[in-house]
């Protein structure tokens, strides 16, 4: 029977409980021996209440144990067997392997742990086990995902669907499972901050019987009511963190209104030599519509390498120039704010005057740049952390864009904008290359309105992408290199990924050259880019073979962003493995881009799911949900980084339907509840308030 309200949802009884008690919650948890309290504590388990937060990762259904004999490969099963033998090995890299071989009446059958050595000792032969996995067919034998030792058929909680939890070596699975059971009277403490209008409208189970059923379900049905119930709560607890954050920036915030004159961007558009594609066009007019408002522009514009963001955010620019304000484009480096410039200078084509301001500005210069900012006489800079320096005043600020803004902390972003008139803030175009599929922009940038560049410019020339491994292909890729410069084109060689050291990585990718060069490419003329070299080498080397004073260039992923050489049709990635999915095509980004057709070799093994996706597609943004689909969300965005929140429970993208009517929801109680005043309210402003879901 269970202890607590059903899962059908119940109207809430407003009335908190009159009596305040200590809640069982808040109890420190007991835990023997002191190096199972130790890893309690190392999980975060400090209070009773830690513990019920402490869900489940996945159930087991243990209803039915199978017979060894009658497994059929590909399932996952539970069998009751004995331990014959146990033994450790290493298998790759850190990776060990724990073997044993487990018989049951029917005969025996392997099977395999990972990285759990001490278990040679914790079962040892003649133990009885409970083994739960994927079974593998008799060669590979059962992969184990929990296991239990001489399991007490009759204890409630090992049998039927048990829950699985995240654990370490001393604090097993079944001991946390053991120490929730004995606590499950605590459930009853668990607090409900979800008002009772929205349970029912969600149709959602209350929080105490959710939290019962998530760790103790009597049946197939309750686990997924619960987890859904929970989720839930989880989401809309961070949408509503999101959209009480964004409103409060837009409130009281007033950006200049900039009309669309059409005095500068007219002239400019009209002699641009190329039409926008029709993603830009939306582009350019959902900016318009925002910036002719006082309600500040937060709007980010996602699209890969050389889909043509700078043109939409040089619009924007010249919306601010044609009001007689200005504008302002801020990159995290200043290789990539030479770029931008580059590309301004080659898309104003002297209309306007631009300046750049960066690190290496020097300081006469700089002091002019300065002054012309300071009187508004110059409308329009690029530069990088150079431009929020006190000294940079601008007479009538209007317009920010920041590029990849993930690279910028909230107050390097806060001070440029802060660069506004008195009483006003700018309207801020955020850019970004790195494509994040539909379904997980809402969790990364929930504040701000997304419009993605899908459509690639005209003109872009196929890429062909091979995955090859093995000598005779890597002479072969080298023979067509060697012809491709002999048709006049250039190459680049990128050199494997060292993530220990870039000092590492500059070191080998200086042999690769050199190598190359008195090798492979003895007759060809060979250049090296790292990111260890002086800016001045740098440039040097990009100068060389931009102007084709180079045939092949040597870099590591310092290319990854800027260099634009039209001429380039070969790109020879080497170890291509050791790169991510966006990587690797923000790198093969660097070619197709001239009127040349392009050639892409990747080095590393062709079975490798994440290099064949490459070699099969072209979009970023498939790539993307492909990239997700194999690593899971937050290895996809490298999570902190990209601010992305951490759930617990929710899992995308799979929930985000979930997500989608968290959003309308936090929205809805927005509308009629600011502030959350509202006393039936009141548990979850404070719910809200404890979330630790969006990173600072
Ligand atoms: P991103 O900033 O997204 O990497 P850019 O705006 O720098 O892309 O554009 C890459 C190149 O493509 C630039 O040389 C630009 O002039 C060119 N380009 C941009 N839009 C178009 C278009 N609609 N048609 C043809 N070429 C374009
Ligand atoms: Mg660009």
């Amino acid at each position: 029977m269970r202890a607590f309200a059903s899962l059908e949802p119940q109207p809430l009884d407003v009335e908190l409980r009159s009596l305040p008690r200590p809640s069982a919650l808040a109890r420190e948890l007991d835990v023997k021996p002191k190096r199972a309290a130790l890893a309690a504590e190392a999980l975060g388990l400090d209070t009773v209440g830690d513990l019920i937060e402490h869900f489940p990762r996945d159930h087991a259904d243990r209803r039915e144990a199978a017979e060894i004999a009658n497994l059929a490969a590909g399932e996952d099963v539970t069998v009751i067997a004995q331990v014959k033998r146990i033994s450790s090995r290493r298998a790759r890299g850190r990776l060990t392997l724990q073997e044993a071989t487990v018989v049951d009446q029917t005969g025996p059958m392997k099977a395999v742990w990972f990285n759990q050595p001490w278990l040679v000792d914790k079962l040892p032969a003649g133990t009885s086990v409970v083994l739960h996995g994927r079974y593998n067919g008799p060669r590979r034998g059962l992969t184990v995902k929990d296991h239990e030792i001489a399991p007490d058929a009759t204890s409630a909680h090992s049998t039927g669907v048990v829950p699985v939890y995240r654990a370490t070596e001393h604090l097993g699975s079944n001991r946390i499972r053991e120490l929730v059971w004995n606590a499950r009277d605590a459930i009853r403490d668990v607090v409900e901050p979800l008002p009772a209008w929205l349970r029912l409208a969600e149709k959602l189970p209350d929080r105490q019987a959710a939290v019962d059923a998530i760790h103790f379900p009597e049946d197939e049905d309750e686990e997924p009511a619960a987890r859904r119930r929970l989720a839930f709560e989880e989401l809309f607890l961070f949408e509503l963190s999101v959209a009480a954050r964004r409103r409060a920036r837009d409130e009281g915030l007033t950006a200049p209104a900039l009309e669309a004159t059409g005095r500068l961007v007219d002239g400019w558009q009209a002699a641009l030599p190329f039409v926008l594609t029709g993603d830009q066009r939306a582009a350019t007019a959902a900016i318009d519509a925002d910036i002719a408002t006082e309600r500040p522009m937060q709007r980010l514009l996602m699209g890969e390498v050389g889909s043509g963001k700078t043109v939409v955010a040089l619009h924007a620019m010249l919306r601010a120039a044609e009001n007689d304000r200005q504008a302002v484009l801020m990159a995290p480096t200043e290789t990539l704010a030479e770029q931008h410039l580059a590309t301004l200078d080659r898309l104003l084509g002297g209309h306007v005057p631009i300046a750049l301001l960066t690190g290496s500005t020097p300081a006469t210069r700089r002091r002019e740049i300065h002054e012309r900012l300071a009187t508004g006489e110059l409308a329009l800079v690029v530069g990088t952390h150079a431009l929020i320096e006190p000294a940079v005043g601008f007479r009538d600020l209007a317009l920010v864009v920041v590029d990849e803004q993930h690279r910028f902390g909230v107050r390097q972003r806060a001070a440029l904008e802060d660069k506004a008139p008195e009483g006003l803030v700018p309207h801020v175009l955020h850019m970004t290359a790195t494509p994040i599929p539909r379904t997980l922009q809402r969790t990364v940038y929930g504040d701000l309105d997304v419009t993605a560049l899908r459509e690639l410019p005209a003109g872009r020339q196929p890429i062909e992408t091979h995955v090859v491994d093995g000598a005779r292909a890597r002479t072969r890729a080298y023979e067509k290199a060697r012809e491709e410069i002999a048709a006049g084109r250039q190459v680049f060689v990128v050199c494997p990924l060292v993530e220990e050291s870039e000092a590492l990585q500059a070191k080998a990718a200086t042999r690769e050259a050199e190598e190359l060069q008195q090798g492979e490419f003895r007759e060809q003329r060979v250049a090296l880019i790292h990111g260890q070299m002086s800016s001045k080498d740098k440039h040097e080397a990009m100068r060389r073979f931009a102007e084709r004073d180079a045939d092949v260039l040597v870099a590591t992923s310092v290319i990854e962003v800027g260099i634009d050489v039209p001429n380039a049709s070969v790109m020879i990635i080497e170890a291509a493995e050791r790169y991510g999915i966006s990587q690797l095509h923000q790198l093969r980004g660097r070619i197709g881009r001239g009127e040349h057709r392009s050639l892409c070799i990747l080095f590393g093994d062709p079975g490798l799911p994440r290099l064949k996706a490459l070699a099969d597609n072209r979009d970023g943004f498939e790539l993307a949900a492909i990239d997700l689909d194999i690593r899971g969300a937050g290895d996809v965005l490298g999570t902190r980084q990209h601010g992305m929140p951490i759930f617990r429970v929710a899992r995308l993208p799979e929930d985000d339907e979930l997500l989608e009517r968290a959003h309308s929801r936090a929205e809805e109680l927005l509308d009629r509840d600011p502030r959350l005043d509202a006393p039936e309210h009141a548990l979850l402003r404070e719910a809200a308030a404890a979330s630790e879901l969006i990173p600072a």
